[in-house]
C-alpha cells in the first residue's frame, strides 16, 4: 500500500508523489488548514491538508489520535521558519491529496504522542498500544538489530544454528523448573528448559563442533527488575577449545555489538578471579565503574572490645569490611539514616560510619558514634588503611561474610549512583576462578555454576577436597550485570559421576536424571566449553535502561503473570482430567496477579 515509511523522507524526495499508511499521531487544525502527524515504525512525517482538497480535507477533519490513515500526497520543503530539527523529517512535509481511513480507533487508554509516565501495570495491560509509542518501537528494533549482529558474528566464526527441544527433562540450573503435564504419559511431566546446556553438549558428543541458538530459557524464580521467568539466552558450545578461546570469542561479540551498535572501542576486558571480586568488590559482578572498594579491617577490628565488630571478626566465617567515600562527609544524617536502611534489605543489621573531619587533630577530628568503642588507636590505623582524607566518610560492615559483601557491595552500587561517581559509561571484565562448590543455607554441597562444570584438578583431588576446588567457569560482567557466564565442561564419565556424588546424587538418581549424559559421555565426547549470555540483559545495557520488561514486547509482571493475556489461566475440567490432574485447591480462592 505504501511508498515509503514515514520516517523515512527528507529533501531528497522535494516533489515526489508519496503514499504513506500510518497512525494519526497528532492532529491539529490552523484556521482551516489541517496538519497531521503521521507515524509508522519508521517516524513520523507532517501532512498538510488544505480545504481545497475537499474530500481529503473532510476526511481529514473526521479522524482522531490513532485513526489508521493511508495518505497519497507529494513532498514539499516546509516554509521557512517552521523546520523543526528535532525530527528526522523535519525539514519536509506532505501536502496531502488522497486520504482513506483504513480504521478508526477509540481514544487510546495512555497518551501515546507522548512519554507520558503511565504506570507500568497500565502499560503492560494495553501492551499492543504501549508499543506503538516511538521510545518502545526503538527498543524493539534496537533488539532485533542486536540479534542480528550476533547471529552474523557466530555465522561469519562457523557456528551452526541448532535447535533444541522446549519440551525437556530438567536440566540443573540452580532454578525451579516450570512443568508441563503429559497427556500421553499419565503422571509424568516435561520440564521447559532452563537452559539448552545438556543438548548442547551432547551436539558436541554428535561433532557438531561449534552450535549457537537464541533461545527461550525458563526459570521459575523469584522476579527482580532484572529479571524475567521466561528469557532469552545467545547459548553457544564448542569443541576442542580451552577456556581463552572460548572467552575470546565471546569477548569478541560483546566489543563488536558495543562498536555497531554505540559506537563504542571496547579494550580488551580484565580478568579478575572470583576471591579477588568479592574482596574488593563484596560481589561476583562487580560494577567498575565505580571507583569504591571494600577494605578488610578485621584484624584490627578484632583488638576491640566491642561485641558488634569483634564477633565477626573472631569468627571465620565473618567479615569486618570498610568501605570509604570520598567527599562522604557531607551525607547528611538522613541520608546515612537511608543507607542503613538499605544495607537491612540485605540483612546487615545496622551500618556503622566514620566522618573525617579533621586528620590532623587525631581521633578527635573523626565523628562518629563508635569512635568511644574503637579507640584511637584503632581508629587511627583504619584511617591509614583505607587512606582516608578529611571530607571523606567510612561505612563500615560486619557480620557473616556473605551478609557484609551482599550489603556492603550493593551499597557501594547505591552510592555510586546516588553521588554518580561514575568514571566511564562502559566497563566490562572477566571473572574467573570461581569455587566449584558453595554450601547453601543447610550446608548442603551446591553447584556454583551448574554440575556439568569441569574443575580445574582430578576427580581425586575433587572427591578430597570439595570446598577447595576451583572450576573452569567464566563470567562477562558489563557494569554491575552478569550478561553472560560459562565454562570448560566435564567430557568424561568419571568426573561426571564424581561430581554427582560431592552433590549427593546418588547412583540410582544419576541414572534416572541423567543416564542420557553419562551415556553420552562413554562414546567420546570430546572435550568442549561454552557460554550464555542474556540476551534481554545486554538488550537493556545497551538500551540505557535498567528495566529488563522495557526491551521485551510482551513480558511478565513481577509475580510471573502477564496482563495483557491474564496468564496463567485456569483450564477446564476436562483438560485437567485428559491431563490426570486434580486441583486440590479451588482456583477461584488461588491468588493471581
Ligand atoms: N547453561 C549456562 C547457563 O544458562 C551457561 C553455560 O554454561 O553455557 O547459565
Amino acid at each position: 500500500m505504501r511508498s515509503h515509511y514515514c520516517g523515512e523522507l527528507n529533501l531528497s524526495h522535494d516533489g515526489q508523489e508519496v503514499t504513506l499508511c500510518g497512525w494519526v499521531h497528532r492532529r491539529r487544525d490552523h484556521g482551516g488548514v489541517i496538519f497531521l502527524d503521521l507515524r509508522d515504525r519508521e517516524g513520523i512525517t507532517q501532512v498538510v491538508v488544505d480545504p481545497d482538497t475537499e474530500e481529503a480535507f473532510a476526511l481529514a477533519d473526521k479522524v482522531r489520535s490513532e485513526y489508521v490513515l493511508k495518505i497519497t500526497g507529494k513532498v514539499r520543503p516546509r516554509p521557512e521558519g517552521t523546520v523543526n530539527s528535532a525530527m528526522t523529517t523535519g525539514e519536509i512535509e506532505v501536502l496531502g491529496q488522497r486520504l482513506a481511513i483504513l480504521n478508526s480507533a477509540q481514544t487510546p487508554p495512555f497518551q501515546i504522542d507522548e512519554y507520558t509516565d503511565v504506570g507500568e501495570d497500565i502499560r503492560l495491560r494495553h501492551r499492543y498500544m504501549d508499543l506503538r509509542r516511538p521510545e518502545m518501537q526503538e527498543k524493539l528494533i534496537l533488539r532485533s538489530k542486536i540479534s542480528q549482529t550476533v547471529r552474523r558474528y557466530l555465522d561469519e566464526h562457523g557456528f551452526l544454528d541448532i535447535e533444541t527441544p522446549a519440551l525437556t527433562r530438567a536440566t540443573p540450573e540452580g532454578a525451579r523448573d516450570y512443568l508441563v503435564p503429559s497427556r500421553t504419559h499419565a503422571g509424568s511431566f516435561f520440564a521447559l528448559p532452563q537452559s539448552p546446556q545438556l543438548f548442547k553438549q551432547l551436539l558436541m558428543v554428535s561433532g557438531f563442533d561449534r552450535y549457537y541458538q537464541i533461545v527461550k530459557c525458563f526459570r521459575d524464580e523469584d522476579l527482580r527488575a532484572d529479571r524475567q521467568p521466561e528469557f532469552t539466552q545467545i547459548d553457544m558450545e564448542a569443541s576442542f577449545m580451552e577456556e581463552e578461546q572460548i572467552m575470546g570469542l565471546a569477548e569478541g561479540l560483546v566489543k563488536k555489538l558495543l562498536k555497531e551498535i554505540k559506537g563504542v572501542e571496547l579494550g580488551d576486558f580484565p580478568h579478575m578471579t572470583f576471591a579477588e571480586a568479592m574482596s574488593r568488590f563484596g560481589s561476583d559482578k562487580p560494577d567498575l565503574r565505580i571507583p569504591l572498594e571494600l577494605v578488610d579491617v578485621a584484624d584490627l577490628m578484632a583488638r576491640v572490645d566491642f561485641k558488634v565488630f569483634k564477633g565477626p571478626a573472631d569468627d571465620p566465617k565473618g567479615r569486618v569490611a570498610a568501605l570509604k567515600v570520598t567527599g562522604g562527609a557531607e551525607l547528611s544524617r538522613k541520608q546515612i539514616d537511608e543507607y542503613t536502611k538499605f544495607v537491612g534489605i540485605y540483612g546487615a543489621k545496622g551500618l556503622a560510619w566514620i566522618k573525617v573531619n579533621a586528620l590532623e587533630n587525631g581521633a578527635n577530628g573523626l565523628q562518629s558514634p563508635i569512635i568511644k568503642f574503637l579507640g584511637e588507636d584503632v581508629s587511627m590505623r583504619i584511617m591509614t588503611r583505607v587512606g582516608a582524607q578529611n571530607g571523606d566518610i567510612v561505612f563500615f560492615g560486619a557480620d557473616r561474610a556473605n551478609i557484609v559483601n551482599e550489603a556492603l557491595g550493593a551499597l557501594r552500587c547505591k552510592i555510586g549512583a546516588d553521588l554518580n561517581l561514575y568514571t566511564k559509561e562502559w566497563a566490562p571484565l572477566w571473572v574467573i576462578d570461581f569455587p566449584m562448590f558453595e554450601a547453601d543455607e543447610k550446608g548442603n554441597m551446591t553447584a556454583l555454576h551448574h554440575p556439568f562444570t569441569a574443575p580445574t584438578c582430578t576427580p581425586q583431588a575433587l572427591e578430597a577436597r570439595p570446598m577447595e576446588a576451583l572450576s573452569r567457569a567464566y563470567d562477562i560482567v558489563l557494569n554491575g550485570y552478569e550478561v553472560g557466564g560459562g565454562s570448560v565442561r566435564i567430557h568424561q564419565q568419571a568426573m561426571q559421576e564424581a561430581v554427582f556424588r560431592l552433590l549427593n546424587i546418588d547412583e540410582a538418581q544419576q541414572k534416572e536424571k541423567f543416564g542420557f549424559l553419562l551415556d553420552a559421555l562413554r562414546f567420546g565426547a570430546p572435550p568442549h566449553g561454552g557460554l550464555a549470555f542474556g540476551l534481554d540483559r545486554l538488550v537493556m545495557l545497551l538500551c540505557g535502561t535498567d528495566n529488563i520488561r522495557e526491551v521485551i514486547a510482551f513480558p511478565k509482571t513481577q509475580s510471573a503473570g502477564c496482563l495483557l493475556t491474564r496468564a496463567p489461566g485456569q483450564v477446564d475440567a476436562t483438560q485437567l482430567r485428559d491431563l490426570n490432574l486434580r486441583i486440590r485447591r479451588d482456583p477461584a480462592s488461588a491468588t493471581s496477579h
